[in-house]
């Protein structure tokens, strides 16, 4: 599943192939993958940036209207300049001025594309929580708002109304390297491992964006190509700890979890 250093990667491939393009048209061949709420004259527009909140990908157009996509679990855009066949799983197209086109291929059929008004931004991600690059996210922050957390910190970091953008790869990866076992409550943390907490975070994600992120199964960049991250893991989908270890997997919270029992103590 696309997680944030995947969606700032696409993000950052989209701004360079669409911004400045007018949309034409965006046609949908899954019912429910399209879900406007405006009409073609507010989306047929000149793209004037692409964005990125969480795990949303924002396309602002100059009619004051947005598009937003979420790849949910197996989504991807892939641009192309040339009229081919739908995929089998191509769910949408949106359509350019200059020919050119964005596929949306889906799998799973969960992704969606929206439209709105600029106006309903703050309503559509009211629940939505910090952006974890931002600034605003420290050790005080975290301190502040959720002292007194008693859900595991593996849970809490997968929670999106919590902190925007991380998803189980990314959260196994942070863990390890700040030597903090999954299933250790929040509010059990001395200042000196959230301190490294925020740190690790900043600096994986980071990191992996850098990489172009992470391709295990379906990720692609918009080009087709893939992301490298997958080199730097550590404990996701590993049998044994760069120590040495051997790695456990453990179900909390409904994911998978990979941890080291050593590095990782409770
Ligand atoms: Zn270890």
């Amino acid at each position: 599943m696309p997680e944030l250093p995947e969606v700032q990667t696409v993000v950052n491939d989209l701004k360079q192939v669409i911004i400045a393009k007018e949309i034409t048209q965006i046609e949908e061949f899954y019912p429910g993958t399209l879900r406007l709420t405006c009409d073609e004259s507010n989306y047929c527009s000149l793209v004037l940036d692409v964005q990125r909140r969480g795990k949303y990908i924002l396309i602002l157009l100059e009619s004051n209207f947005l598009i937003i996509v979420h790849l949910r679990m197996t989504g991807k855009l892939i641009f192309e300049e040339e009229n081919k066949d739908l995929l089998k799983h191509e769910r949408a197209r949106i359509y350019f001025s200059d020919d050119t086109y964005l596929r949306f291929d889906d799998v799973r059929t969960f992704g969606t594309i929206d439209c709105l008004n600029k106006s309903e931004l703050p309503q559509y991600f009211s629940r939505l929580g910090i952006e974890p690059l931002s600034e605003e996210f420290t050790y005080k922050y975290l301190k502040d708002n959720y002292n007194s957390v008693t859900s595991p910190i593996k849970t809490f970091l997968l929670d999106q109304s919590k902190i925007a953008g991380l998803g189980n790869i990314y959260v196994c990866e942070v863990l390890y390297r700040a030597k903090i076992h999954p299933l250790t409550q929040l509010k059990e943390l001395k200042p000196k491992q959230l301190k490294l907490l925020v740190e690790t975070i900043k600096e994986v994600l980071s990191q992996a964006i850098e990489c172009n992120g992470t391709t295990i199964s379906d990720y692609r960049r918009v080009d087709d190509k893939t992301g490298s991250f997958q080199n730097f893991l550590q404990v996701y989908g590993k049998e044994i700890c760069p120590l040495g270890h051997p790695i456990h997997r453990k179900k909390i919270g409904g994911r998978s979890t990979y941890f080291c029992p050593i590095c990782q103590q409770k």
